[in-house]
């Protein structure tokens, strides 16, 4: 019988990055059979598209957003800065995202319903992180039987008259460490054991520790500072569905 270690990584968030370097992916697989919680990252992982590009697209204002938001991932911005400048540009309408989401609904990656199902099957906690925007993301959600409850996302705020407002930030995903910052509060909040974190981008990796563990996403689009630092590194959702069979 396999018997799960979901303390062996980060018994109280201590270990060290250079020690959770060395986890190996035998040891992360073992981990995400043994999951209590999976968090997933939304854009480039759960979804094809980065989902503020898509919207800024829409906007008329995409190729002025794609290269900020390629500065973001490469980390030479904060967080905030970077999600607060290209906002500025995009001044998106209330209208105009309900309007991206019924004529350009995010696309699904393939593998992600089953891999959701499968583990609301065996009982773990599904969540959502992302640093895009909570009117996509809960549609993302909703497709996939999370509860609402269970994302975490930005919030755009709109004037009465529909007119972009500026983005709410207070939530913690506004900030660089958001996504670590969800993690521990999930912990505290439900007691999980043992995280999960996958995705695509440098701001997934950064949540291992709190997360037991990460796995990286190359089903999209593949970073490679983040290949190289995942224990494991996946390109499909099949690989993972087919971990969750051997047990
Ligand atoms: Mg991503």
């Amino acid at each position: 019988m396999t018997v799960c270690v979901p303390r062996l990584l980060c018994s109280s968030c201590s270990v060290s990055r250079a020690q959770l370097s060395m986890t190996t992916a035998a040891q992360t697989q073992e981990l995400f059979r043994c999951a209590d919680a999976v968090c997933f990252d939304v854009d480039s992982t759960v979804i094809r598209e980065e989902g503020i590009d898509e919207l800024a697209k829409f906007c008329g204002v995409g190729d002025a957003v794609t290269e900020m938001t390629l500065k973001a991932m490469g980390g030479s911005v904060s967080f905030h800065t970077a999600l607060s400048e290209r906002l500025s540009i995009i001044k998106c309408s209330r209208e105009q995202v309900n309007k991206l989401i019924t004529d350009h609904p995010p696309q699904l990656t393939p593998g992600i319903k089953e891999l959701v199902e499968k583990l609301h099957q065996r009982s773990v906690k599904v969540f959502l992180v992302s640093g895009g925007f909570r009117c996509i993301v809960e549609h993302v959600a909703s497709q996939l039987s999370i509860p609402l409850h269970h994302v975490y996302a930005n919030r755009l705020k709109f004037f009465f008259n529909g007119e972009y407002a500026g983005f709410d930030e207070s939530q913690p995903t506004a900030q660089s460490g958001g996504k670590s910052r969800v993690i521990s509060m999930l912990q505290e909040e439900y007691g999980f054991r043992n995280i999960v974190m996958i995705g695509d981008g440098a701001t997934d990796l950064e949540a291992c520790p709190p997360a037991s563990a990460f796995i990286g996403f190359g089903g999209n689009v593949v970073r490679q500072q983040v290949k190289e630092k995942s224990s494991w590194y996946v390109s499909s959702f099949g690989e993972l569905l087919k971990e969750l069979e051997k047990i």
